[in-house]
């Protein structure tokens, strides 16, 4: 049987969810034990050094390739694997599709009563590279920004990161030199101590404008004014945040913003409508391919001139506003109070009269509903929600509801398919007529998807 530190030859023939490459291994005593190996390519020939075995699996690390896989490629970033931001960066992009819509069908195959559903290819991103729009770098105890290395809270510094937009690297950079020659400290999150987090970017891809926001366990920084001076000469910077985070918690993001410089909002273009996005509004993080997800979703929804529709989960408003030509009204329900305001704003920046916002929770969307003045059963729910997907609450309340179609957006297959055979649990009710996914996150391991639902 295998033991920790052994080395022995497998082929990986497979990917798991995690990206990682799968093979079987037999001998006199087992037969096909699974061993998930870090960064194999299916079609790798490799001697495999193991470094921890479970009863019903191991795990282990490639020592040597013996015959590399057809697909497999060079990296294009000198820091993969180190850094975990990247899963795919060494095998070829349709490998990496394919991987995809095998997570996808393997999740509703598993989840899904209907075993028979096999989603379409991925619609391929725009752009493999330089397509993050926002990038939130933990900064070290060295006073280098970087990435957290994969499952871990170490930080592996980075400099020129591939996936994002080429304009963030010197704000990084100038960002750096501001703490070194202040001599401010990095937060660490062992003691609580230390003053910088973060540096969260967020870019607006169509018009270039920059939202740059320092995470601080403070209320202030020293030598704020050097600070803005020096960013704001940085191209593309318009507004300039200080957050305030003194919370020892994971949750990167506090709930005050000091604006210190410039506009209080980017401003982004997305299918030919004007998005305000304040720092904590959520946002997309690829533009090119949201607009190709939110365009397949006006053009094949099945949407009607009569149409109610509630955008759940709406943020600031983005979708609801995309479809709003196309039905009668949109009502748009969203939990942080920024993006509901942008929403608003947003709605009226672009002229829309027939879309509503209101922020609650997505748990309350029955009560949401019912309190309105002119109550109407929505024809139509589009659902949103973030990786952990809807919960128990919000799926009764949809079947409460219970619109006509509903089209689920995900950006995490196996709760999406969790939730819609909850949806059929009591009785069958909604029935899957499409998924397709869209990479929306080339080169890391998750993936995005569109999923068209009718009632039976
Ligand atoms: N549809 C938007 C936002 C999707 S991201 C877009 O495409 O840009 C998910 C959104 O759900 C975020 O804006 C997040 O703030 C919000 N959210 C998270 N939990 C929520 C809940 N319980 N109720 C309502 N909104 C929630």
């Amino acid at each position: 049987m295998l033991k920790k530190n052994d080395v022995v030859e497998l082929t990986v023939t497979d990917m798991s969810f995690e990206g990682m490459g799968v093979a079987r291994y037999s001998d006199e005593d087992v037969k096909g034990f699974v061993v998930f190996i870090h960064n194999a390519v299916v079609g790798d020939l490799i001697d495999c050094r193991i470094v921890k075995v479970l009863s019903k699996m191991a795990y282990g690390i490639i020592e040597n390739i013996l015959s590399p896989a057809e697909d497999r490629i060079a990296p294009t970033c000198g820091y993969f694997p180190k850094c975990g931001g990247c899963t795919h960066m060494n095998a070829r992009y349709e490998t990496e599709l394919r991987y995809k819509k095998n997570c996808v069908a393997a999740a509703f195959k598993n989840n899904y009563p209907d075993a028979e559903v096999i989603p379409e290819n991925p619609v391929p991103s725009p752009a493999l590279q330089q397509y993050r729009n926002k990038i939130i770098c933990p900064l070290s105890q060295d006073l280098k920004f970087g990435f957290f290395a994969r499952h871990s809270h170490r930080i592996v510094p980075v400099e020129n990161c591939c996936l994002q937009d080429e304009d963030f690297e010197p704000i990084i950079r100038k960002t750096e030199e501001f703490i070194r020659t202040y001599s401010l400290t990095a937060y660490d999150e062992k003691t609580g101590r230390g003053l910088i987090r973060n540096l969260y970017l967020r870019k607006a891809h169509a018009t270039g404008e920059i939202m740059v926001c320092l995470v601080i366990n403070g209320k202030n920084i020293p030598h704020k004014e050097q600070f803005t001076t020096m960013i704001s000469a940085c191209k593309g910077v318009t507004s300039i945040y200080l957050n305030i985070n003194r919370e020892m918690t994971n949750v990167v993001l506090g709930k005050t913003c000091v604006p210190l410089w410039g506009k209080e909002s980017i401003t982004d273009l997305l299918c030919g409508l004007k998005f305000r996005i304040a720092p904590l509004s959520f946002y997309q993080i690829n533009s090119p391919q949201t607009e190709n997800i939110y365009r397949f979703v006006a053009e094949n929804a099945g949407l009607t001139k009569d149409d109610t529709v509630i955008d759940l989960y709406c943020g600031i408003g983005t979708i609801g506003l995309c479809i709003a030509d196309r039905v009668k009204n949109v009502l748009g329900i969203e939990v942080i109070e920024q993006a509901v305001n942008n929403a608003y704003e947003n709605a009226e920046l672009n002229k829309i009269k027939n879309a509503e916002f209101y922020p609650a929770k997505a748990e309350k969307l029955t009560e949401v509903i019912r309190s309105l003045p002119k109550f109407r059963t929505p024809d139509a729910i589009i659902v949103d929600p973030p990786r952990k997907g809807l919960g128990e609450k919000t799926i009764a309340a949809i079947l409460d509801l219970a619109p006509k179609k509903l089209i689920y957006i995900s950006c995490n297959p196996a709760t999406q398919a969790r939730d819609i055979a909850m949806l059929n649990k009591e009785k069958p009710t909604y029935k899957i007529d499409r998924i397709t996914p869209f990479d929306m996150f080339p080169r890391t391991g998750h993936v995005e998807t569109v999923c068209f639902l009718s009632q039976y």
